[in-house]
Formats: C-alpha cells, structure tokens, sequence
C-alpha cells in the first residue's frame, strides 16, 4: 500500500463541483484541514452557509470521490462547517454584518414580520449569527413575535443600544423606542432619523445576516435604508390575491428602478393555500393561484417558496413562541423556505455585486 498524500485527496476532491457555484470545491477555496495518516483521510469542507440545502449531497460527493480516485482509503472523516460569505467590506456601515437583507412587501397584513421573523429563526436554527431589526414605524410587531413585548434596551458604556437578545438572535425595534399603543406620527426627518439610531447607534457586533422587516409599502426608511446601507437585497412578500399582486410589482419596480437600483432576491408568496386540521389531503387557494409566478416571469426574480396558512404559525406568533422549539410540518416547510433563502443569498455572493450605493 502507498501511502495516501495531501495532493491525491486534492486531486480528488477537484472532481467534486458545488452545483450553486459552479465550480469545484477546491478551486472555491472550501476544503481545509486535509490530513493523511496511512489509511486514514480526514478534511473539512466550509460551505458558503450553514443553512445549505446541498450540504448533505456535497458531503455525498465528496466521499465518491475519494472512494473512487484513492483506492487505498479506507476511512474517510468529512466535517462539515461553514462560513458564510458576504461582499460587503469593513469601510461600510455595519462593518461585522456579512449580509444585510430586508424583508418588504406592497401591502400591509400579507405576513410580511411573519416571514422576517421566521427567517431569522430558521436561520439561527441552522447555526447561523443573526440579527433582526423591526423598521416598521406604523406596525412594529417584532417584539410581539419575538416575545419580547414591553422589554426596553439597555445601553453599553460606548454609549450604543445593546439589542435584546431572543433563542441567541439579537433584536431591535422602534417598538422598543415608543410607548405600547402610542400611535405613530412622526414626520420624514424624523423616521430617517429614528431608523439611522437603530442602524448607526446600536451595537450590532458580528452578524452572518441582518434581517430588516420593513414598513409595507415605499416611503422615507426605504430611501434612508437604500442611501444609508449597502444591502444583499431584498425579499419580497406578497400574498396571491390581484390587490397584494400589483402593489407589490410597484414595489418592486422602484427597487428595481434606476436610482435605487437594489437587488430582488426573491418572492416569498404567503398564504398560498389552505389545508384543513380534519382534511390535510386537501389543498384551498382561497386567495387564487399563480400570482406570485407571474411576478417571478415578468422581473425575471426567482420565487423562494410558497407558505400555505398554518394556524400554528399564528399563534406561536402571537404568543411570541420559537417555532424551532419543536419540529412540525410548518416547520419542516420553513426550514426549506429559510434554505432557499440562504442559497440564493450565497449564489448572489459568488456573483459581481450589484447592489450599489446611492
Ligand atoms: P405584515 O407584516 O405583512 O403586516 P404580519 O406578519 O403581521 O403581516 O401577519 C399578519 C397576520 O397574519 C398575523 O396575525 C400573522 O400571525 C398571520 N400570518 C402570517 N402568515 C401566516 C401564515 N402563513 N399562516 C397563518 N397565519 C399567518
């Protein structure tokens, strides 16, 4: 027998593509810590998330490789781990924040917190630093969520707000700068300035996503969020109905617009359809079929999922439950959902960016 040497295991593990990036994994820089001791191979691949959806068929492939490329291998230590990547750099606001992403819709109620909430505990779920910031001035229902209602932020001796802290996700919100009930009436400077404390005065620290659930529609945070942050993009959430349909599509035409010019991500339809307790073999798409996909084809943006309505969503939301906290078919739905995300937000990495600062 020979013995096995560092450049056979490259040697094979460059037959091995990541299919999102494709490319293969050696020349993406991804396997690390390769040890050969006599029959023995042990290597670490770092992925680009750990919410990869691929991460079990990488793993698969990479353990055919060396099975076929290096007969004398006989036992073979994958570890998995991640580091998710980011094309934003240190010069910008938030420097230790990989990716800033903010979760938009045209209309108000079609489940838009809901969906910025879920992302953030999937994605906290699956290993990854998260934070959440609450701009919706007009309805912030993060910290009801988020079951952090009535809680208020400290601040750190540098003078910066300390985010609340939920299942290891931070959390910050313009709830927590109003009293509970008080309406909202503030004017255009002052919302860009209330918004810019939450961004500029808080302490952030290091973060693979920001999630930013913002107000329906397009108004001042929007421009302050374009002009003030270097974003990864945006999602957009929409439900079927025609209404929620072409509000959002003038939403996502000023994002897409000449002078903004921020990314679209994705579309996330909510409430898709319906499946009764007493029936789960039936689907009803109480608010119509296809509206979502017919905003995909006309901007070319890809749909990250349909979300059917879960009477349990509702209500963990509304008792401020971590859905994570155990496994159900939402779930398991979300989880897809959040893997989704995750992917497309990593395949937009590995391309020239084009999200720009205005
Ligand atoms: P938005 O932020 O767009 O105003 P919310 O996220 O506050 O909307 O959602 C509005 C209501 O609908 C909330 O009570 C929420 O719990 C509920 N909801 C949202 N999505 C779903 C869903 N897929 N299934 C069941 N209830 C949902």
């Amino acid at each position: 027998m020979n013995e096995i040497t560092v450049k056979q295991i490259l040697q094979a593990l460059s037959h091995v593509d990541d299919p999102d990036l494709k490319k293969d994994i050696v020349t993406l820089g991804m396997v690390k810590d390769i040890k050969a001791e006599g029959r023995n191979v042990s290597f670490t691949v770092e992925l680009t998330t750990p919410a990869c959806p691929l991460k079990a068929e990488i793993e698969k492939a990479c353990r055919n490789a060396i099975k076929h490329f290096i007969s004398d291998a006989e036992n073979i230590d994958i570890n998995m781990s991640a580091r998710v990547s980011s094309r934003r750099d240190k010069s910008e606001v938030l420097p230790g924040v990989k990716n800033i992403i903010a979760i938009a819709s045209g209309k108000g109620g079609v489940g838009k917190s809901t969906v910025a909430a879920n992302l953030a505990f999937g994605l906290s779920h699956l290993g990854a630093k998260v934070g959440l910031l609450d701009a919706d001035i007009y309805g912030p229902s993060v910290p009801i969520i988020m079951g952090l209602k009535g809680s208020h932020t400290q601040i750190n001796s540098n003078g910066k707000m300390i985010p609340l802290e939920k299942d290891g996700i931070k959390v910050l919100s313009i709830g927590f700068m109003i009293k509970e009930n008080q309406p909202v009436v503030w004017r255009g400077p002052m919302i860009s300035s209330a918004f810019k404390q939450l961004i500029n005065d808080a302490d952030w620290g290091d973060l693979d996503y920001l999630i930013i659930d913002l107000p329906p529609g397009t108004g001042d945070i929007h421009l302050t969020m374009v002009q003030h942050l270097k974003l990864t993009g945006i999602v957009m959430v929409t439900t079927p109905q025609d209404v929620a349909i072409a509000d959002c599509r003038r939403a996502m035409s000023m994002y897409l617009s000449e002078n903004i010019n921020t990314s679209i991500i994705g579309i996330i339809e909510n409430m898709s359809w319906f499946v009764p307790d007493d029936a789960p073999e039936k689907k009803y798409f109480i608010f119509g079929e296809g509206g979502a996909t017919k905003l995909s084809d006309e901007f070319n943006i890809p749909i990250i999922g349909q979300i059917p309505m879960f009477q349990n969503l509702q209500t963990k939301a509304d008792n401020g439950t971590n859905p994570y906290a155990e496994s159900n078919s939402a779930t398991q739905h979300l989880i897809k959902i959040t893997e989704e995300f995750a992917r497309l937000v990593s395949i937009k990495n590995s391309q020239i960016s084009t999200t720009s600062q205005i």
